[in-house]
This record gives C-alpha cells, sequence and structure tokens, in this order.
C-alpha cells in the first residue's frame, strides 16, 4: 500500500533512522548512559533555541511546555498579557487562567500578526503585568508574529517575554537570547520532526529570578524540579521520562544538526514561497496577510462551492495526502497546508499537482500544471535549492 504523505502541521514525517531508534533496549533513566543521552539532547535543543541558557526536555506535548511556561511565573491574580491571534494565542490565555493569572487579551484579527506598538501602549498603562505571552507561528491562521519587535519592547519593562514556537522551531528564525525571549517553548512533532510525545522549555536568568518565589501551580510541571535533576550526577529528569521518545528526540536533533539550522529554515521558507505561489497559481485565495505569512504551514480559503469534506476526503482517499481543516470559526472556510520538519520538494510538487487534480473533479476551474509550475519556477529561481 501506498504510504500517507502528511502534510499538516504535525505531527510530521519522522525520518527512518529516528523511528528505529525507538526499538532500542529501554534503559535505566537513572544510569550515567541515559544521563548521556539526556544531556546531549538538552545541549542541542539550547542550540536550536539558540540561547546560553539551559534547556529542559518534558515528557508531554507542546502544551505541558505551555503550562510550564505561565503556571511557574504567577501567583494568584497577577496579571498577565495574552497576544491572541489564533487557536494557540487562546490556549495560552487559557492556560494562564487555568493557572490562577488575571488574563489581559490582546485581541489581533485572526490572519494578521500583531502590532508590537499596541503591545507597547498595554505596557505602557498597566505597570502591574507580570508576563507578555505570544505566539510566533500561529499554525491556526499561518500567520508569523514579529517576535524579535515585540521582545524589543517587553525588555524595557518589568514583565516576562513567553514566547511559543512550537510550530516554528527549527523551521523558521528563533533566537532566543537575541529576542530577549525569557521563556521560551516547543514541542517534537512539528519542525524538528520527531515522534509526537515530548516538549522542550528554555528559562532566562530573569525569569528564573520570578519562578524561585513564586509557588508552582503545578506538581509535575515545576521547572525548579527540573533544573536541579539535570544537576545531578548523573543528570536526571524528575519524574521517569519517555526513555525511547528521548531516543528519538536525541537523533532527530542530531539530524537537524547534520542538516544544519540555517539550511533548514532556507528550505522551510522556500517550501512554504513555492506553496502559496502553486495555490495561487491554481487560483485559489491565501487567508493569511502574505508579509506575515508562515514559513512552516500555509493558511488557504476554501474555493466557492467546494466542501472541506470533498476536497480534504478527497486528497486523503484518492491521492493518499493529509491537509488540515480550519479551527474554530474557520472550520469549513479555510483549509491547511503544513510544509514543516522534512519536508522536500517531492512533497510539496505532489500536493500542489493532487490539489489541481482534486479541485478539478469538484468542478473548479482549473487549468492542471499551472499550479506544479509556479512550484517549479519558486524552487529553480532560489540560489538554495
Ligand atoms: C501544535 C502546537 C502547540 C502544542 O500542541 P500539542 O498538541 O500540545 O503538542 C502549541 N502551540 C502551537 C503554535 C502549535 O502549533
Amino acid at each position: 500500500m501506498e504510504e500517507t504523505l502528511l502534510m499538516i502541521p504535525g505531527p510530521t514525517r519522522v525520518a527512518p533512522r529516528v523511528l528505529k531508534v525507538m526499538s532500542d533496549a529501554i534503559m535505566n533513566h537513572r544510569s550515567a548512559d541515559f544521563a548521556e543521552i539526556l544531556t546531549e539532547t538538552n545541549e542541542m535543543m539550547s542550540e536550536i533555541f539558540q540561547t546560553k541558557n539551559p534547556a529542559y526536555t518534558i515528557t508531554g506535548s507542546g502544551t505541558a511546555a505551555m503550562e510550564a511556561a505561565v503556571g511557574n511565573i504567577l501567583n494568584k491574580g497577577n496579571k498577565i498579557l495574552n497576544i491572541v491571534g489564533g487557536k494557540f494565542g487562546q490556549r495560552f490565555a487559557q492556560i494562564a487562567e487555568a493557572n490562577g493569572g488575571s488574563t489581559i487579551v490582546h485581541n489581533v484579527e485572526w490572519g494578521t500578526g500583531v502590532n508590537p506598538d499596541d503591545v507597547k501602549n498595554i505596557l505602557d498603562e498597566d505597570d502591574e503585568i507580570k508576563a507578555v505571552t505570544i505566539v510566533h507561528n500561529e499554525t491556526s491562521t499561518g500567520v508569523t508574529n514579529p517576535i524579535e519587535e515585540v521582545g524589543n519592547i517587553v525588555k524595557n519593562y518589568d514583565a516576562l517575554y513567553v514566547v511559543d514556537t512550537v510550530s516554528s522551531l527549527g523551521g523558521d528564525d528563533v533566537a532566543v537570547d537575541d529576542y530577549n525571549i525569557d521563556i521560551c517553548v516547543t514541542g517534537s512533532q512539528k519542525c524538528l520532526a520527531a515522534p509526537p510525545g515530548m516538549a522542550a522549555i528554555t528559562v532566562s536568568d530573569k525569569a528564573w529570578e520570578v519562578i524561585d518565589k513564586v509557588d508552582s501551580s503545578s506538581y509535575y510541571l515545576d521547572v525548579r524540579k527540573y533544573r536541579k535533576y539535570a544537576s545531578n550526577e548523573p543528570s536526571e529528569t524528575p519524574y521517569t521520562p519517555s526513555v525511547s521518545l528521548m531516543y528519538a528526540m536525541r537523533e532527530a536533533l542530531n539530524v537537524i544538526m547534520e542538516e544544519g539550522l540555517e539550511s533548514r529554515i532556507k528550505r522551510h521558507h522556500l517550501a512554504a514561497e513555492a506553496t502559496r505561489n502553486g495555490v495561487k497559481a491554481i487560483g485559489l485565495e491565501l487567508f493569511a496577510d502574505e508579509d506575515v505569512s508562515s514559513a512552516t504551514v500555509t493558511a488557504i480559503k476554501m474555493p466557492e462551492g467546494v466542501t472541506d469534506k470533498d476536497m480534504r476526503g478527497a486528497m486523503r482517499d484518492k491521492y493518499g495526502i493529509v491537509l488540515a481543516g480550519g479551527q474554530d470559526h474557520l472550520k469549513g472556510n479555510v483549509f491547511r497546508i503544513g510544509h514543516m520538519g522534512n519536508v522536500t520538494y517531492k512533497d510539496i510538487v505532489t500536493t500542489i499537482s493532487a490539489l489541481e487534480m482534486t479541485l478539478k473533479g469538484l468542478g473548479f476551474d482549473v487549468e492542471l500544471g499551472k499550479g506544479v509550475g509556479a512550484v517549479a519556477d519558486t524552487y529553480l529561481a532560489s540560489p538554495h535549492f
């Protein structure tokens, strides 16, 4: 049987060599041998986060790291500013509320990026705001927020800067220290192309000062325990980690190091540009403003007269390609192509070709080959291909 092509914004295709290490024998998670794997993994995570600070892996999905980020910095009633322009921005606000925070939501129209000046104005008006959360790559809308610019603002205030890079780290520029990020979180199953189930977090000195004075609202996700156990000899995690996933995580990060972070990011940007050009050439409209369009996922308006069920159904059943639907009020009106992780030229060509055939089959006026031609032109015009 033909293998299904996952063109969704996570989980993404995992390289065979990464899958293979998960069948290695389970070892004692409190042994010197496992400590070596853990330390190597955390050190590579720091390198990918582009920070001098340690990074910690957490067994759990990306949301666990989001919760660790917020739950460790808030005492009951502390004010937190949440920038919300999509599903994951909302999630950060919900997590802050669930952890006793008093949330101030700054709503940004879905499909657009935040205006950094607005963040400055809000911070100027309220000096009790203890932290600002933002989602770098809003996976639900295909928008990349200007996290560097916002970081340059937040650093001037007595507030921590908390950034979700779950669907961008390893696929787009994220320089934690240069962008003045205090707490940055990510997940294994998106651009890092590891299996789902692991998350990572890094914490600045400014954030530790706050964390050390706060009663963490979580036991399992108390990051002080992760810091303490990591410094043990041999290095450990506070509780039993998913040992097999840690093998996979290390191998996936090895793959990234071999490719080189910079090349990998260029590959993602090129895949995104080719995807956008391909869908536009077919005659479809992008959902997000193009000047803030994501390097890792593209949201596209569902063409008039075509239903999500028919379109994504045919893509999946006839062509073996899985696309993502819209979330929340975008359900049915938008579909999304994930181009993150190990995505190649072949994947984009195949996807755009199948999209042309699917839409033609559904009666949409498509000139076959136009989208594929635009993809090919984009790749040929790039110096990085
Ligand atoms: C996928 C994702 C998450 C985390 O989701 P999990 O299902 O918990 O891994 C968080 N933020 C963004 C932007 C994401 O794309």
